[in-house]
């Protein structure tokens, strides 16, 4: 038995709860984490507005570290081994999409901080299936800081097939964003950013944006870039970066709350062979090249921290953009 406290969703579109857990021992596949930090988005802020929610109450957060305090039954992770939490809690294993690399198509997908409780909670009982162990070396907050973000731009950046020589517009400097810039750096890309906020914009150049523009002046890419991102559930950004597109240029969607709709002209993505994709999350495999990358130093996500008992008021300030990148708990 392990007392926890967590920040918790008891109702649904009602604000973050604190509350005391009791945590059975863990059981067959399951292991008790102690977390270590964990990062709150605007996907929690999604969740929390939902009208139904597959269960209540619910603890939010999905991209933590944590470290093992007991193993249940078939688990392969020894106790003192520390871990990597992303949204993705299990998935079957075994259909096509699971085979092919792309797990979290799965139909059988279970995400933490949604179907299953989340990691903002000083402890808690989690599947062992996706966890990645990772090394005492890495700072667990920078670390919550690039694991959703910089995972799901690798899968963006794959679905575009972004490479060298290619222009590229990032619409959203946000968490996501501000791994997209890097990534498509790493790939020999040049990025050009759209961002309303001034200090994002700065951060945009920084991380080696070309040139960071405001929404406004996004009409200017009018059909010279290879690939348009969207990491910002901005419906505007959509327009604007189907625009920016070349011939045969793809548009890769990386953010969106479930209530969001768009509308974009069907003869000119026909007529110039535009290609729309959507990107969520990211496989293992992808997972471990960011984890590498972070080792070498090469992706970097900035990131405030705030204590546990200030979650409830911060899911309220996170769509403020007070701040610059990640919002990330010490557990
Ligand atoms: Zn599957």
């Amino acid at each position: 038995m392990t007392a926890s406290l967590a920040a918790a969703l008891v109702a649904a579109k009602e604000p973050l709860k604190l509350i005391s857990r009791t945590l059975p021992a863990p059981s067959a596949g399951e292991v008790t984490l102690k977390l270590e930090a964990c990062a709150l988005g605007l996907s929690d802020w999604d969740v929390a507005m939902l009208d139904g929610l597959p269960r209540l109450p619910v603890v939010l957060g999905a991209e933590a570290v944590g470290r093992v305090t007991a193993c249940g039954p078939g688990v392969a992770l020894a106790v003192g081994q520390r871990v990597a939490l992303t949204p993705l809690a299990s998935t079957c294993g075994a259909c096509a999409l699971c085979e092919r690399g792309l797990e979290q198509y799965c139909a059988k997908i279970q995400v933490h901080g949604f179907g299953r409780d989340g990691a903002l909670t000083t402890a808690g009982n989690f599947l062992a299936q996706h966890l990645l162990p990772i090394d005492d070396g890495l700072d667990a907050a920078a670390l919550c800081a690039v694991l959703t973000s910089a995972w799901s731009a690798l899968g963006g950046m794959q679905a575009a097939a972004i490479g060298n020589g290619q222009t590229i517009a990032v619409f959203g400097v946000g968490g996501v964003g501000a791994q997209v810039i890097q990534v498509a750096r790493m790939r020999g890309a040049r990025v050009i950013a759209v961002e309303p906020e001034a200090d994002r914009r700065a951060l945009a150049l920084q991380l080696g944006a070309e040139r960071a523009l405001a929404p406004a002046d996004a009409p200017s890419l009018k059909h010279s870039v290879h690939a348009a991102l969207v990491c910002t559930p901005s419906t505007q950004a959509i327009v604007q970066a189907q625009r920016a597109l070349l011939p045969a240029g793809n548009l890769v969607l990386l953010g969106g709350g479930p209530a969001t709709r768009f509308d974009l002209p069907l003869f000119d993505v026909v007529a110039r062979g535009i290609s729309i994709r959507g990107s969520f999350l990211g496989s293992r495999s992808e997972l471990l090249e960011v984890l590498e990358w972070v080792r070498a130093g090469k992706l970097q996500a900035p990131f405030v921290r705030a204590p546990l008992a200030d979650a409830p008021e911060r899911l309220y300030g996170l769509r403020d953009l007070g701040f610059l990148g990640r919002l990330i708990f010490d557990l």
